[in-house]
């Protein structure tokens, strides 16, 4: 493991590195077998952030590192993910102290390209299309909000899918963001993308505040006020342990977060985080969602409540 990772700011040059870098990793995986023990493939494991990271994104790194034989993380503000009126240009960047952070948690490479590098001569005019699972939720507040995140996603993928030849691409993404997963693994399997998809779960503080780099927009009481999002969400889950929730239930937790001093919500629902749709008797699990203002901020959350 190395603390201070290759940065790299080309596609071109990416795709070079992630070549002789799993070359490397195959040669010394090749002097360690013996004739019992042939040699395996190598894997490169795969982290894609806007920066500004923290323990959530370390941890996917982490988990990466333990999985893979070459790790990278990518760090980009694809702005093609913003709405007009939201927080593209405020949004925290701190390229720096993200290559020292993804370099302790393991990470072999850090691509972090510009937008001229990822969009040269403008905004693509071909992108990824996320349909209904795009338009709910997340992508109803935020209109074109999937559309932007699985165009670079897929840029990404097809990126280091040209340079990885025969070996294992696997992608960590965060439950936090509960909808993106499930459109990465629709878009995984719609677009036969040679990527294997590996979810982690979300990452709270110990007052259950789940990481985010928006928290940094957070002031002390705003913080305070905003542990009634993933309270509210372990009360659905505590009351799904004793029996069914009910609508009734679910409207109350709204009641709850609303109620809360500076603090709009935004939705509150239960889903079959296959779908996103409401569950049915035939749903395997279901999951609560919820987004919500605290102040000017908007923070979202989730959990599965069995
Ligand atoms: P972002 O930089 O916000 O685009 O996030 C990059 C990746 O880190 C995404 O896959 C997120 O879901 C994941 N991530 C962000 N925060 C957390 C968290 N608190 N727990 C787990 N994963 C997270």
């Amino acid at each position: 493991m190395t603390d201070s990772p290759q940065l790299i700011h080309t596609i071109e040059d990416l795709q070079k590195q992630v070549r002789k870098a799993l070359e490397k990793a195959q040669e010394e995986l090749a002097t360690q077998a013996t004739e019992e023990n042939p040699a395996e493939q190598a894997t490169i494991g795969f982290v894609a952030t806007m920066g500004a990271l923290h323990e959530g994104h370390t941890t996917l790194i982490r988990r990466a590192r333990e999985q893979n034989d070459i790790v990278l993380v990518s760090v980009f503000v694809n702005p093609l993910q913003f709405g007009p009126n939201e927080d593209f240009e405020r949004y925290p960047r701190s390229l720096e102290e993200d290559v020292t952070l993804a370099g302790e948690a393991g990470a072999d490479m850090v691509f972090a390209p510009t937008v001229e590098e990822m969009y040269p001569g403008g905004n693509p005019l071909v992108t990824v299309s996320t349909g209904k699972l795009g338009s709910m939720f997340e992508g109803k507040t935020r209109p074109g909000h999937f559309d932007g995140a699985l165009t670079v996603v897929n840029k990404l993928f097809n990126i280091l899918i040209a340079a990885k030849g025969k070996h294992t691409l696997n992608a960590y993404f965060g439950q936090k963001d509960a909808q993106q997963v499930s459109l990465v693994r629709r878009m995984i399997h719609d677009f036969n993308h040679a990527v294997v998809l590996k979810p982690v779960a979300i990452v709270r503080e110990d007052n259950g505040l789940a990481l985010s780099s928006r928290n940094q927009y957070l002031s002390e009481e705003e913080r305070e006020s905003a542990l009634v999002l993933s309270r509210t969400l372990a009360i659905l889950r505590e009351e799904t342990l004793t029996g069914q929730i009910m609508a009734t239930d679910i409207e109350s937790a709204r009641e709850k977060i609303n109620s809360t001093e500076g603090i709009r919500l935004d939705y509150l629902e239960v889903v079959d985080p296959m779908t996103f749709e409401a569950p049915t008797k035939e749903s395997q699990r279901a999951l609560a969602l919820v987004a919500a203002y605290v102040g000017e901020t908007r923070l979202i959350d989730n959990m599965e409540l069995h």
